[in-house]
């Protein structure tokens, strides 16, 4: 997979991409990255890359020349076109495995109050929102897709680890999970983990994530027993019919 980000502050992504398992993705070969200083394409004497908007308005908008400019320069076909904007599609799961598929991608970071509008009009770009809040710059929005994007490229995680058992992914919240040493000022781990019984300890953790989406995420929770029910085992099935008994009963805080 092959990501381009435009920037104005190409500084900030020097850690991001080169350390962890986005580092090691792109060390082999998995990952390809590149960072365009948008400022560098900038034609005025001062290469300055933003104005006031027309019409008024707070603060300033980054200019449409220097993201021309850039865009032409490294290409635009069979590539799929992203600006990081609050007003976009918001960043979900089925977004994430939906980019992790495109070969190519272009993250356009927006900064100040935006771009101008043309940009995004004459190249179609796609406007992807990764929470209802604002940031400073498309910066952050663009390296948390990049992480999130990664993470579901197969052979990324390695093989023992697999993004589809991990919260949100496999329908529920992660149940807890402790690590040594078993006591810790004062404080145990469930007894059952240490039990060295396997079914025992499945059994454990799936009541435990139903219990914590049923508190966090009752939506989710419903809509796991919509979709999975069928393929659990009759103790699982039990479970969490007893789950949603219980919630139904009196509500989990
Ligand atoms: N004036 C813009 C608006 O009201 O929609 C917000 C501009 S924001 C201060 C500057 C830049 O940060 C945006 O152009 C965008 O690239 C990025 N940004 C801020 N919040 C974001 C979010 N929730 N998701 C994705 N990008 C965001």
């Amino acid at each position: 997979m092959n990501i381009e980000i435009l920037t104005l502050f190409p500084e900030m992504f020097g850690g991001v991409l080169t350390a962890s398992v986005i580092g090691k993705a792109a060390e082999r070969g998995l990952l390809d990255f590149s960072v365009t200083d948008i400022r560098t394409h900038a034609t005025n004497k001062h290469r300055k890359a933003d104005d006031p908007p027309f019409g008024g308005g707070a603060g300033q908008l980054m200019t449409a020349q220097p993201i021309f400019s850039a865009l032409r320069h490294i290409g635009t076909d069979g590539k799929r076109l992203i600006y990081l904007s609050p007003r976009g599609r918001l960043l979900d799961k089925v977004l994430i495995e939906e980019l992790a598929e495109a070969p190519r991608i272009v993250l356009l970071c927006g900064h100040y109050e935006g771009v101008d509008q043309r940009v995004l009009d004459h190249f179609a770009f796609e406007e992807i929102s990764i929470g209802d809040f604002v940031l400073t710059g498309g910066e952050l929005p663009a390296m948390a897709l990049i992480d999130a994007v990664c993470r579901v490229i197969p052979g990324v995680l390695g093989s023992e680890a697999s993004h589809a058992e991990e919260s949100v992914y496999s329908g529920l919240l992660e149940y807890p999970q402790y690590t040594r040493p078993a006591s810790f000022e004062g404080m145990g781990v469930p007894d059952v983990l240490t039990s060295g019984n396997h079914r025992q300890i499945e059994l454990w953790n799936f009541e435990q994530a139903l219990r914590l989406t049923a508190a966090r995420r009752p939506d989710m929770l419903q809509a796991f027993r919509d979709t999975h029910f069928g393929e659990l085992d009759k103790q699982k099935k039990r479970i969490l019919e007893t789950v949603l008994q219980d919630q139904t009963q009196e509500p989990i805080l």
